[in-house]
């Protein structure tokens, strides 16, 4: 069985008094290995819990160095995720064309994404 680098959050995500079930939260998190992309979005449609939360829990994480953050481009016309991931809203280009239909996204600032990495 893998060892769940999570487990030992769980104290810290249960202080904060979370609207989620931080057990069930951590357990779900197991799937990740390190260098795994983790998307709130996806937790949200599996756990169904408000994404707000699902934000707040993950910021903790981040804060307390399990993963970190980036920034992932939405294409809208296609709509899914273009693989082009950013640290910052600064390294995000003006023009980006989309790896999935070639479409270029206008105003790719506006369709980026916050999803975190597995450290
Ligand atoms: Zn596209």
């Amino acid at each position: 069985m893998q060892l769940n680098i999570f487990v030992k959050a769980a104290p810290l995500l249960k202080e904060k008094k979370l609207n989620i079930n931080v057990d069930t939260f951590i357990d779900f998190l197991a799937h990740y290995s390190s260098k795994d992309w983790i998307y709130p979005t996806a937790i949200h449609r599996k756990l169904k819990y408000d994404i707000k939360d699902i934000y707040d829990a993950l910021e903790l994480l981040r804060e307390a160095g399990y993963i970190e953050q980036y920034l992932e481009i939405y294409c809208p016309g296609c709509q899914r995720y273009t693989g082009q991931y950013y640290k910052t809203i600064g390294e995000i280009p003006d023009e980006i064309y989309c790896i999935n239909c070639d479409e270029e996204i206008e105003n790719p600032l506006e369709h980026a994404s916050v999803v975190y990495r597995v450290l």
